[in-house]
């Protein structure tokens, strides 16, 4: 059964722009799936509809057990216990350190301390961060903020990843560096959904690739390629 179904979704916004029309699709779990697209083809606002940032007006998604229709407000924080997200700017907490940026995502579910204690340590190890723990994130590369907000989008076990151009702040090296550890992460299971412009990682780590323009689904490929020029 798909992780991810969007029957004949469609997103205006209220300027009157409409972003996507009629996007149907189905992802399998453990699928690794590229989003690419010319700028302001409606990636950004297909992923943003997947963590309910923004509601769906009209179709049906489901994501995990989720209705993204019907969820309540209130249950949104579920939602995003089974969906890890990955920005380009990274968006860790400024006045956190790496330890307390990657535990407050388990805290705000209740966790309990040891539990918490034990986890940031393991994800931590799994991007090869662990003497960075007490640093804060101004203290940090680019490449190594990334793979601490990696580290906290994955803490509470997601079953779904969505990375919204993770590597377009970063060097050809630590971009390299960061996909390696997704590849990782989507070896362990962990269905991973991402929206990119870098044509070389497309074309180079074969998945799945599904093309959008004008709000619309235009490609859909296994092992896909990126195929515009810029
Ligand atoms: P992409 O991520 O592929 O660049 P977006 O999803 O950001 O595309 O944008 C899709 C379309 O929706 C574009 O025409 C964009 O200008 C428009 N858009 C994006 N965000 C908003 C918003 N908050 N309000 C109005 N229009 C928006
Ligand atoms: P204990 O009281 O069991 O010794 P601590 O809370 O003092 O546990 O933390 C032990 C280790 O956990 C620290 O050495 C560090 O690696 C990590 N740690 C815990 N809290 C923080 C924090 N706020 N900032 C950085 N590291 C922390």
């Amino acid at each position: 059964m798909s992780i991810i179904k969007l029957s004949n979704v469609s997103k205006k916004y209220s300027n009157g722009t409409t972003a996507l029309r009629n996007i149907s699709l189905e992802i399998e779990p453990g699928e690794f799936t590229y989003i690419v697209g010319p700028s302001g083809a409606g990636k950004s606002t297909f992923i943003k509809l997947l963590y309910r940032e923004l509601k769906i007006d009209r179709g049906s998604g489901k994501v995990a057990q989720y209705d993204l229709a019907k969820l309540r407000r209130r249950d949104v924080p579920m939602l995003r216990r089974s969906v890890g997200v990955v920005f380009q700017d990274y968006k860790l907490l400024p006045k956190k350190t790496v330890y307390e940026n990657i535990a407050y995502a388990m805290e705000v579910i209740g966790k309990r301390p040891r539990e918490i204690k034990k986890r940031v340590n393991e994800v931590l190890d799994l991007v090869g961060l662990k003497h960075k723990i007490r640093s804060f994130p101004n203290e940090l590369s680019g490449g190594e903020q990334q793979r601490v907000a990696i580290a906290r989008s994955i803490a509470n076990a997601p079953k779904v990843l969505i990375a919204d151009e993770p590597t377009g702040n970063l060097d050809p090296e630590n971009s390299w560096e960061i996909m390696n550890l997704l590849e990782k992460i989507n070896l362990q299971g962990t269905t991973i959904l991402m929206a990119t412009h870098n044509s070389q990682i497309v074309n180079t780590l074969k998945h799945r690739v599904i093309a959008i323009e004008n709000g619309r689904i235009v490609r859909d490929q296994e092992e896909g390629v990126y195929g515009y020029d810029d």
